[in-house]
């Protein structure tokens, strides 16, 4: 089942050289640094379904824990077709850092099952996903690894995740999922949380650069859940949104849009394309355009070798996971483009679903302005940190971030010792 295809993938031994670059950078002891290179433990399933026609296909799922030093694991679950065990092994890898540098008491994990959930029936969907949760059930929980909606996923995949693994242990047991519905379990501001962490990180940016948001000229790209609530929020404190951009193609105004009025277009139309009172502008193009602030939020590799020399921001935030190749970051990082990286800018979502988590377990749920307070405490002291050690150090933000990551996890591993 597991040929060498399974662990062929691009993102792994990006994530892995990344890894020994920091290792090295830090002086990590080599055993430790061995132990970060491989996940903790990766469990492959099966997973039968019967389809809507009657015939039953089967599936291959996955659930992988990086490294639980810090605590349980924490991580995303994809449907996706080109998900293999390569892939969900890097993405918990990445997870472990991205928690590490947020500071939050988890390990990194990552799951999916290969599929594409477009062509499958609710009612498919719904047994995969309580199969799926079946067979994972020996490596999920509470106080183990608590899953969490990524690509192909959602509120709906949540709450029967959490049903299934509630059944089988006669007890309602919101803490085993995040990105939940509200209605049971789910936080306030979960929604908002990435794209509200974007906006609380670059206020912490401009500000070490001695600067102030109000007036910058930002261009969006993808206007969904991280780019719309980005843009929305950027536009209320006064920066002047030019551009934004989605799956059909960009819309750009000089003078600002209006994203209020951009939201209800979209809600009609279905795209930001068509919007009144700003021209068309092709999705590269608008990647291209001179602003002080772009915001990648839509999907991985949009800035690359070929275009990176073209880019005109002077600050690149990645919304998006892995937006820059790293030979674009090689060049923006030459051009003296200022990058946050991704495992930085867009934490603020799992931040929110630690949040979830612990009022899960608590049973006790909070207002949502106690919810963006917490969070922008947390996004605005990570940024602190990583800046500061960027310029002690001297390395650019990403490096700052990953040295940042992968020590905490180090250290933890150090001090727990090595049992048995
Ligand atoms: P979404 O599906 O809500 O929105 C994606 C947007 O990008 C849509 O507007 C879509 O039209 C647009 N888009 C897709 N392909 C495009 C292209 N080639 N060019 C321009 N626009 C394009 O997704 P989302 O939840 O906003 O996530 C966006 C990115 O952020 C993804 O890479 C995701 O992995 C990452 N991310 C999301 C979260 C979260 O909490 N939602 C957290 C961390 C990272």
């Amino acid at each position: 089942m597991t040929d060498k295809s399974e662990f062929d993938s691009d993102l792994l031994k990006t994530a892995a050289s990344q890894l020994d670059a920091v290792a090295a950078r830090l002086g990590l002891e080599a055993n430790i640094h061995e132990r970060l290179r491989y996940p903790r433990r990766a469990l492959v399933v099966s997973i039968p379904v019967q389809m809507d026609d009657g015939h039953t296909e089967v599936f291959i799922g996955y659930r992988v824990h990086h490294n639980t030093a810090l605590g349980p694991t924490k991580g995303g679950v994809r449907y996706h077709l080109e998900v293999n065990l390569g892939e969900i092994t890097a993405l918990a890898m990445l997870m472990s850092w991205k928690c590490a540098i947020v500071g939050l008491p988890y390990g990194g994990a990552k799951g999916g099952v290969r599929c594409d959930p477009s062509r499958m029936s609710t009612r498919e969907l719904e047994h995969m996903t309580r199969r799926y949760t079946t067979e994972i059930m020996l490596v999920i929980g509470p106080d183990l690894d608590i899953p969490a909606p990524d690509l192909g996923t959602n509120e709906q995949t949540m709450a029967w995740m959490m049903d299934t693994y509630s059944m089988t242990q006669g007890r309602t047991v919101p803490g085993v999922v995040t990105g939940k519905p509200i209605l049971v379990g789910g936080s306030a501001g979960r929604r908002e949380a990435t794209g509200r962490g974007i906006v609380y990180v670059l206020y912490q940016a401009v500000h070490s650069l001695g600067e102030e948001l109000r007036g910058k000229k930002v261009v969006v790209q993808g206007f969904g859940n991280v780019g719309g609530v980005a843009a929305r929020m950027l536009w209320r404190d006064g920066a002047v949104v030019q551009g934004v951009s989605d799956f059909k193609g960009g819309v750009w105004n000089g003078q600002g849009l209006d994203i209020r009025a951009l939201e209800e277009h979209v809600k009609e139309a279905g795209s930001v394309v068509g919007f009144p009172g700003a021209d068309a502008m092709s999705n590269q193009d608008i990647l291209e355009q001179p602003c002080d602030i772009l915001l990648p939020a839509a999907t991985g590799s949009q800035i690359r070798e070929d275009n990176a020399g073209r880019i005109q921001a002077r600050i690149v935030i990645e919304g998006a996971n892995g937006p820059t190749t790293p030979e674009a970051d090689k060049i923006l990082r030459d051009r003296g483009v200022l990058v946050i990286p991704d495992v930085l800018a867009n934490a603020g979502g799992v931040v929110v679903s630690y949040f979830e988590w612990v009022q899960g377990l608590q049973f006790f749920f909070w207002q949502e302005s106690e919810i963006t307070s917490r969070l922008q405490e947390i996004m605005a002291r990570a940024f602190t940190r990583v800046w500061n050690a960027s310029k002690k150090e001297n390395v650019d933000l990403r490096t700052a971030a990953l040295m940042e990551g992968v020590r905490r996890v180090a250290d933890a591993h150090q001090i727990r010792g090595l049992y048995p």
